[in-house]
C-alpha cells in the first residue's frame, strides 16, 4: 500500500493549538498559581509557562513545565539575557 500517512504534524510542534493546550493544562495543574515565585519579582498570577529544562530537551512535555508570572518568566526565561551577576537559583543539570 502506499497510502500516504497521515500528513506528517510534527511541523506544527510547539505552536499554536496545541501549545496553547499544554499551556491551559498546565496552568490548570498549578492552579494559576506562579511556582517559580522569585522574591521580590513575583506577581503570583500565573499566565505564562515556564521550561524548566531546555526545550531542545523535553520538547513540551507538561512535567517539566510550571506555571509562571510574567514576570518570574522573563526573570528565569533567558538567563543569557540578564546582565545580572546574580548567582543562578539552580544548579546545572
Ligand atoms: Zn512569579
Amino acid at each position: 500500500m502506499d497510502q500516504p500517512q497521515a500528513m506528517s504534524r510534527s511541523w506544527a510542534k510547539g505552536s499554536t493549538r496545541e501549545w496553547r493546550r499544554r499551556r491551559a493544562l498546565v496552568l490548570a495543574r498549578d492552579r494559576g498559581v506562579c511556582q517559580l515565585r522569585i522574591p521580590g519579582v513575583c506577581t503570583t498570577v500565573a499566565t505564562h509557562v515556564h521550561h524548566t529544562q531546555g526545550r531542545a530537551t523535553t520538547g513540551d512535555d507538561i512535567r517539566y513545565l510550571v506555571a509562571a508570572c510574567p514576570a518570574c518568566n522573563l526573570k528565569v526565561g533567558d538567563p543569557t539575557k540578564t546582565a545580572d551577576p546574580k548567582p543562578q537559583p539552580r544548579t546545572r543539570w
